[in-house]
């Protein structure tokens, strides 16, 4: 495949050089993208390779405040609902997930709900 790339690459008398340079810079550029594609991962723990190292697995969620906590307890506390205002903490509904690795234990993904 590099040798073919390499080809394709180099100038020759029936490529014109602007045309090789171009060749150039679009297959050898995709030659050495890495390009990782995971499935979207939503409030359940989802299958993904982990981009920290590089194995499959089924993530470890956990739920944090996120900006939807906020947004909801502010909400609240201008309605009056003082005491209410900390309920968006209590409810995994209103909160932001967070996908770990279950191997090395680093983020993989945060899922915001806003
Ligand atoms: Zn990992």
């Amino acid at each position: 495949m590099t040798s073919n790339i390499n080809k394709l690459c180099a100038p020759t008398a029936s490529k014109p050089f602007f045309l090789s340079t171009l060749l150039q810079v679009a297959l050898c550029r995709y030659n050495v993208t890495h390009l990782v594609v995971t499935p979207a991962l939503h409030e359940v723990p989802g299958q993904t390779v982990c981009p920290h190292c590089q194995q499959s697995v089924i993530t470890n969620t956990e739920h944090t405040a996120g900006l939807m906590t906020w947004a909801v307890c502010g909400g609240l506390a201008l309605f009056g609902c003082f005491l209410c205002c900390c309920i968006p903490f209590c409810v995994e509904a209103c909160q932001d997930v967070e996908h770990r690795c279950p191997s090395c234990q680093k983020v993989i993904y945060v899922y915001k709900r806003l």
